[in-house]
């Protein structure tokens, strides 16, 4: 082993709604960029996990971190199904040749997500901790950072040593996680941590959009986790929310506990967690209400008419970016001042990419919709091009129309999280009285939390389709919902 300490770094992250038509495919995770090794890697997300890892990892001298070859996200980011098994298979076995290559190593840090469903793995994250052990050996230390979305049970830590994951919904701890599991990582190949864990499935589902934890009941949730990290030395407490739109075994809520080699410690929490939970599982399911499209227009109508503005609606159930309900609905309100962000439509702005699309363009066109049922039909929008950019991999088309109104075009889906970023693109933010945006709670970060927004509407169209908080209208194939608080009436303690 030497005087220094050689860690591999590694990231694979994707988090799947399976019900999509379009697969997640090898080439989604080719672009510019990525896969990244080396200091590239290393040094791609500064203010996430992989930031905050490489920060804590640098301030001890003689360690070494090397940058396996690994897919960064899919240029689909989160818009896309199943992650193919050729995509799997291929990135996996080049990270496990390119610990191969570079051998031995005293630790490995995955960065990943943990809601990732490919196809023929059960359990991809598990899966891939297996094939690094293999390749690491028994005497390595193998720590892990993963988003609360990750859907997990026992297999992950049953092959690796550590997880740590975020706390909050919007996702604020990224880099705070990173740099924990860069400390303990450490630590434990110094012989100063023995990682210890307990981990437990609670029989609770439920939609991402409920999860914000800016409030309680799920606010709770996690200061009871806080609690306990607070007044025990070296505990870590993670509570996955869980992913309910895959379609894979290990959906649910899951907590699991890390102690410095304290078995019945790491019990207690963890049955502490699990129970506090299972108490307020009611309230975890009925703090947050969601309307149905034409309500929620009709609701922001109203807002504006009281001055209760900026007004926010949120069509969180939109899972491909292209759908037309919401825009469709506040023409038909007849809307003013509402900017709609965004409608993804990679056919669309291609078109106009092609054309040479510029600010002062007359723009008559039928936009997104039709990539499956629950995008709905396109929409015929008549106006005036006010800006047209490429940024992120994406060709980003403003349009003016109505009564101030603006549509924002992109390629693939855009969840708008905060305000201001939007001034790039030439828009006056103050001018806008509603924002009709994608997403369920990352928004509250740029709207909410910040008291940006004086008005919150929540919405899904009534149909139900497959980003919805009806989860039994969903077809699971791999999922028994009966198991699930609150499909069924699950025992708990089981
Ligand atoms: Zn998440």
């Amino acid at each position: 082993m030497g005087d220094n300490i050689r860690i591999a770094v590694l990231h694979f992250a994707h988090e799947t709604v399976t019900f999509l038509n379009n697969d997640t495919t090898l080439q989604d995770f080719i672009y510019p960029g990525s896969p990244a090794s080396g200091e590239a890697l290393l040094s791609y997300d500064p203010k996430g996990y992989m930031g905050g890892f490489v920060k804590v990892a640098r301030e001890h001298d003689g360690v070494e971190l090397v940058g396996i070859e690994s897919p960064l996200w899919p240029k689909t980011y989160t818009g896309s199904g199943w992650v193919t098994k050729e995509a799997f298979e291929t990135f996996v076995a080049k990270m496990i040749a390119g610990i191969d290559a570079q051998k031995p190593f005293d630790g490995v840090y995955l960065c990943l997500h943990g809601a990732m469903a490919a196809r023929g793995i059960a359990r991809p994250e598990a899966e891939l901790a297996r094939r690094v052990r293999n390749a690491v050996g028994p005497k390595a230390f193998i720590a892990a950072t993963f988003d609360p979305h990750g859907n997990e049970d026992e297999a992950f830590l049953a092959q690796a040593d550590m997880a740590f994951t975020v706390k909050y919904f919007p996702h604020y701890d990224a880099h705070l996680q990173g740099e924990r599991a860069a400390r303990t990582l450490l630590r434990a190949i110094k012989g100063d941590y023995k990682p210890v864990h307990a981990t437990l499935k609670v029989p609770i589902i439920s939609p991402t959009v409920l999860q914000w934890t800016g409030a309680p009941p799920w606010m709770d949730l996690v200061h009871r986790a806080l609690v306990w990290e607070a007044r025990e030395v070296d505990v870590y407490v993670n509570v996955f929310f869980g992913f309910p739109f895959a379609d894979v075994v290990d959906v649910g809520m899951t907590i699991e506990v890390l102690t410095n080699d304290n078995p019945k410690l790491a019990a207690e929490i963890v049955r502490d967690i699990a129970d506090f939970a299972w108490r307020r599982r009611e309230a975890l399911l009925t703090s947050t209400r969601v309307l149905s499209i034409g309500e929620g227009v009709r609701h922001a109508n109203e807002a504006v008419a009281r001055n209760e503005t900026p007004v926010v609606v949120a069509d969180h159930s939109d899972r491909s970016g292209s759908a037309t309900f919401l825009l469709k609905e506040i023409i038909a309100q007849d809307l003013s001042h509402t900017l709609i962000a965004t409608i993804a439509d990679s056919a669309a702005t291609a078109k106009l990419k092609a054309q040479g699309a510029k600010a002062g363009d007359s723009f008559d066109m039928e936009v997104g919709g039709l990539v499956d049922v629950s995008a709905g039909q396109p929409v015929r929008i008549q106006g005036t091009v006010l800006n047209a950019v490429e940024g992120y991999g994406q060709f980003w088309v403003c349009v003016g129309f109505g009564r101030g109104n603006v549509l924002i075009l992109s390629t693939y889906l855009v969840q708008i999280m905060e305000p201001f970023p939007l001034r790039a693109l030439g828009l006056d933010i103050d001018a806008f009285k509603v924002w009709a945006i994608k997403s369920r709670v990352h928004f509250r970060r740029g709207f909410d939390d910040n008291g940006f927004a004086k008005t919150i509407l929540l919405v899904e169209p009534s149909e139900p389709f497959l980003g919805t908080i009806h989860l039994d209208a969903l077809p699971y194939e791999n999922v028994d919902l009966k198991k699930f608080y609150p499909y069924g009436n699950p025992a708990f303690p089981g």
